[in-house]
């Protein structure tokens, strides 16, 4: 009876009410409510919000960082990092900004220009960007991590504006040149170090923002930099190894297109796409006679692929490449076409 009265309850959810009544006339059903209601009121705590080890950005953000740490080697600068945070609360940081005009830079501070601050941070939230932390440069101050006075800021931050997480970035300048280092700080612990996650593909928001905002956008004047440690940033072919064209979903549908039309023509044996885990996409077609495999840039069709020839009559090799015979045509498709079928005349 009392394990049937129970099921009930958890049903509906039910809330005892202790009356009198229950009291006095049914006193173990008096005792079981004041169980229940007990639990019911013990107020739970909320869960600690512990900060991750992780944060994620694009290089093409990391660059810009850089960059604008060497505008500015022997003072302090900084900005702002907008982006969104993961499942698992790791920072992902989509864009960044610098300085704005009116920024105070010292020896051993930095404040950002509030109205470059406000007006730029408003536009980014029509892109569905958060602000999600600060950055600034210590410079040659030797001093790498968040100083006593930065990680109170980050946590009076929090406090303040009821935020969960909050990642601040340090720059600093050694005699190897610049490191950035991620610290991501939230509500109920102290900030660990953090480690990125660099994610090496086209930065597409980056150009739009750039483009769309480029007359109230202050952008870093400095194209050289030099990071001092190469396993925070994309190695050189890590940057050229970007995906680019096979990330987006039209030219996916155009390569499909040019797999199909290959596939019925009367020469071709065999059509086999390949994508390689650094994103180099290939397309092996084999012949009665030999096996290409063209190789597309990540750039392409802006870039033009090159073309392995294996012959298989007198095992031959051949390498093809395009330089000033890539021809341009109205969609990806017509590009792979003209300039494929050029190549098949020009070497049969
Ligand atoms: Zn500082």
């Amino acid at each position: 009876m009392g394990k049937k009265r129970e099921k009930k309850k958890q049903k509906k959810s039910y809330i005892p009410r202790i009356s009198f009544w229950t009291r006095t006339l049914n006193p173990d059903r008096y005792a079981e409510d004041i169980k229940n209601r007990r639990n019911i009121e013990v107020v739970s705590p909320r869960p600690a919000l512990l900060p991750t080890s992780k944060a994620l950005i694009y290089s093409s953000e990391l660059e810009y960082i850089a960059r604008c740490i060497q505008d500015f080697p022997n003072i302090e600068t900084g900005g702002q990092l907008y982006g969104a945070w993961t499942a698992s609360g790791a920072p992902r940081v989509i864009y960044v900004i610098g300085p704005g005009p009116k920024a105070n830079h010292q020896s051993s501070f930095f404040n950002q220009d509030i109205e470059y601050l406000e007006t730029i941070g408003a536009k980014l939230k029509e892109y569905g960007l958060q602000h999600i932390g600060e950055w600034h440069s210590h410079h040659h101050l030797g001093l790498p991590h968040p100083s006593g006075y930065d990680t109170q800021t980050m946590q009076n931050g929090i406090d303040q504006l009821n935020l969960n997480r909050l990642v601040l970035c340090i720059g600093s300048i050694n005699d190897r040149g610049i490191i950035i280092n991620p610290f991501n700080f939230a509500r109920d612990a102290h900030f660990v170090d953090a480690r990125w996650d660099i994610i090496n593909s086209r930065n597409r928001l980056r150009e739009v923002i750039d483009s769309d905002l480029r007359d109230i956008l202050r952008f870093p004047h400095s194209e050289n930099f030099v990071l001092a440690e190469p396993q925070i940033i994309p190695q050189q072919t890590a940057i050229n190894n970007r995906v680019g064209w096979f990330s987006n979903v039209e030219n996916r549908q155009e390569f499909k297109k040019i797999i199909d039309t290959l596939k019925f023509q009367n020469w071709v044996n065999d059509v086999t796409p390949q994508i390689s885990e650094d994103g180099i996409v290939t397309l092996k077609i084999t012949s009665r006679i030999f096996a290409e495999i063209i190789r597309f840039p990540h750039d392409f069709p802006n870039e033009p692929f090159e073309i392995d020839r294996m012959g298989f009559i007198e095992q031959t090799h051949d390498h093809f490449v395009f330089n000033d015979s890539w021809e341009y045509s109205s969609d990806l498709f017509g590009i792979f076409m003209l300039n494929y079928s050029n190549h098949l005349k020009n070497h049969r």
